[in-house]
């Protein structure tokens, strides 16, 4: 089970893994805490671009061979670092929430499911978003109750991310509003990462799972993430995507691991 924040969330951290476990034979369930109706696109945030943003999430799961989509119906907290004060939030705001209440709701599907695995957030939830901490927090908790054995934080290497990142911003003129220096301090670290998943073989569904969210890739003017990764040039994308990275608590130092459920030897 992976558990994300907002519609789109999936095609950027777990696409590949989601794409690979299910050619695998796996039974691959994708929970998102919101619909995204906060998001960004030409359309007035609110219920109807939360619909938009599911139906998209509905597309991307197919392509990724999820077996089953559901949303625990949370308000998207919005786009600012702190989630806005509390009255620009709607009232059931995932940040908001009682997190022991949502926990419950979402070990409920991984019980349902008896899911082997869940996949969560860092605790700094990748590049801080308020819906992203509240995903490591809920998720954590949700295992616990559910007994669910394999955690994985879905996180991105921030080491070659930042060399990379500096390097295009040679030949390639990122938006203003995306600092490639807030990327030094995001994510992980390349030495606490214990799952290196080569995905390359699933290029091609994480790039149509990305091209899915079509909403979040044209509009907005403050967080372009998607739109500037759906631009980069496609061997670079390769290069860049090809590996998906995870942090499993708990496990000595060093362990380097390739597989979801490869386990460390003990
Ligand atoms: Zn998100």
């Amino acid at each position: 089970m992976f558990f994300h924040a907002h519609p789109d969330d999936e095609a950027l951290l777990t696409a590949g893994t989601m794409a690979m476990l299910a050619a695998e034979g796996h039974r691959v369930v994708l929970v998102v805490a919101t619909a995204g109706e906060r998001g960004l696109a030409e359309m007035e945030p609110g219920e109807e671009l939360g619909e938009t943003r599911m139906k998209e999430l509905y597309t991307s799961a197919a392509v990724l061979g999820c077996a089953r989509v559901e949303c625990l119906g949370y308000g998207d907290s919005g786009l600012s670092p702190k989630g806005g004060s509390a009255d620009e939030r709607p009232d059931n705001a995932f940040i908001d929430a009682d997190s022991e209440e949502a926990a419950k709701a979402l070990a409920a599907i991984l019980q349902e499911e008896r899911a082997d695995l869940l996949a969560i957030y860092d605790p700094a939830g990748g590049y801080g978003h308020p819906d992203h901490v509240q995903v490591h927090r809920v998720g954590k908790r949700a295992a616990q109750i559910a007994g669910t054995e394999i955690v994985l934080e879905a996180t991105v290497n921030r080491d070659p991310l930042v060399r990379l990142l500096k390097l295009a911003s040679r030949f390639y003129t990122f938006p203003p509003e995306f600092d490639v220096r807030t990327f030094e301090s995001a994510y992980s670290p390349g030495e606490s990462i214990t799952h290196r998943v080569n995905v390359r073989k699933y290029t091609k569904q994480k790039r149509a799972s990305m091209a899915a969210h079509a909403s979040q890739a044209s509009g907005g003017d403050s967080d372009r993430t998607l739109a500037v990764l759906l631009k980069v040039p496609r061997p670079l994308y390769r290069f860049v995507f090809g590996t998906e990275w995870y942090v499993r608590r708990g496990l000595p130092e060093g362990t380097r691991l390739r597989h979801p459920f490869e386990q460390w030897p003990k």
